[in-house]
């Protein structure tokens, strides 16, 4: 579930980032048994909207600047790639590019309720592309 309010509170506006952010974390997270110390490394361009991902992220997994569990390494732009992973195992998660494009269109021609709405309501595994390994 997402946490709308909390995220609103955290990063002062809503739109299909911050909540994809949120949700990539929220499914990485279920990879990791419970309690697990996990980190956090992106690979992304450091503008919004792509980059408000980072901030919904750390919501969700607890990965906060902080506490030094993120680390954001600034790429061209082309893709989005985030790597969690503990002492155990590491997930990767990339973001389906057809489908960023998507969204950043919606953006663009002001559509913002309904990439938010396409955000929440696909499954992840439409958005994002996974690999895990032990
Ligand atoms: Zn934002």
């Amino acid at each position: 579930m997402v946490d709308i309010e909390l995220l609103k509170r955290f990063h002062t506006h809503i739109g299909p980032f911050v909540i994809l952010g949120y949700r990539i974390g929220e499914y990485a997270r279920k990879e990791f048994p419970e309690n697990s110390k996990i980190r956090c490394e992106i690979r992304i361009r450091t503008s919004p909207p792509v980059s408000c991902m980072i901030d919904g992220i750390q919501i969700s997994t607890g990965c906060t600047l902080g506490r030094g569990l993120i680390k954001v390494i600034e790429n061209d732009g082309h893709g989005v790639s985030i790597n969690f992973f503990s002492s155990e195992k590491s997930v990767k998660i990339r973001l389906r590019e057809e489908k960023t494009s998507r969204i950043l269109k919606m953006l663009k021609e002001n559509r913002i309720n309904e990439s938010v709405d396409f955000v929440m309501n696909s499954d992840i595994d439409e958005l994002v592309v996974s690999d895990e390994k032990d």
